[in-house]
């Protein structure tokens, strides 16, 4: 994979994160389906997989033993346990997709954001929200794919959640999913045009 020269610049990574349930699948979908250059970071995870999801698209199912065979090697750019399972960036995918010029979307918990934000400068993290506490709890519920007390732990660690979003970039409320999808998608269109990340473009104008 890579791209003519002419378009070669090192690709920007968008973080983003929710509460489970807020939504955070369904706007990425779309997003992802409008830009034709920003692409999934497809994590490492030790956690089995629900009805629809693909191995390779949606995450990359492993064993532990692979999974803690990985970090031994240092595969991981950041790692987290999440109820109960191991979830992982791969460092080697991240680098060899930004260094060809292609933009990458992760999907990672607030505490995977944290360091990538500390290691690996120049992301931009997003935060979604729903629009209130009782429609997270209805989303939940919606999915139907865990059990009572699965969703009870879920929605508890939700609320915990929150309290970081004092040091994200961005929020975007999930309400209206349509008005998200254009939020989050403007939000990558305005850091894509921030001069700074556009400096070999413009050398040629302010060099004469
Ligand atoms: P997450 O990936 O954050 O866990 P999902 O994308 O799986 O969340 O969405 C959880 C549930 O909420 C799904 O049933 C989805 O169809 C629904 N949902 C997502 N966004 C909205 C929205 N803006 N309005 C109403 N329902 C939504
Ligand atoms: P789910 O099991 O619902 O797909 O994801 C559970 C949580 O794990 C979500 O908060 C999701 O953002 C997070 N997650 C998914 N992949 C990664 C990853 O590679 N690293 C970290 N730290 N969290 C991840």
């Amino acid at each position: 994979m890579s791209k003519s020269d002419s378009q070669k610049s090192e690709g920007l990574y968008i973080v983003v994160s929710a509460p489970s349930g807020t939504g955070k699948t369904s706007i990425l979908r779309k997003v992802l389906r409008m830009c034709p250059n920003l692409l999934f970071s497809v994590s490492y995870t030790t956690r089995p997989r629900r009805p629809g999801e693909k191995d390779g698209k949606d995450y990359y199912f492993i064993t532990e033993k692979a999974f803690k065979d990985k970090l031994d090697e240092g595969e991981f750019a950041e790692w987290e346990e999440n109820y109960g399972h191991l979830y992982g960036t791969s460092l080697k995918t991240m680098k060899e997709f930004l260094q060809n010029g292609f933009d990458l979307v992760l999907d990672v918990d607030w505490r995977g954001a944290k360091t990538l934000k500390k290691n690996y400068p120049g992301g931009v993290f997003v935060f979604i929200l729903p629009p209130s506490r009782s429609e997270l709890e209805k989303r939940l519920r919606g999915r139907g794919v865990e059990s009572k007390e699965n969703i009870d732990k879920r929605l508890a660690k939700a609320l915990d959640e929150i309290k970081e979003i004092v040091w994200y970039d961005y929020i975007v409320f999930n309400d209206h999913l349509e008005t998200a999808v254009d939020t989050l998608r403007s939000i990558y269109v305005a850091e894509k045009s921030k001069r700074e990340r556009l400096a070999s473009k413009i050398k040629e104008f302010i060099a004469l």
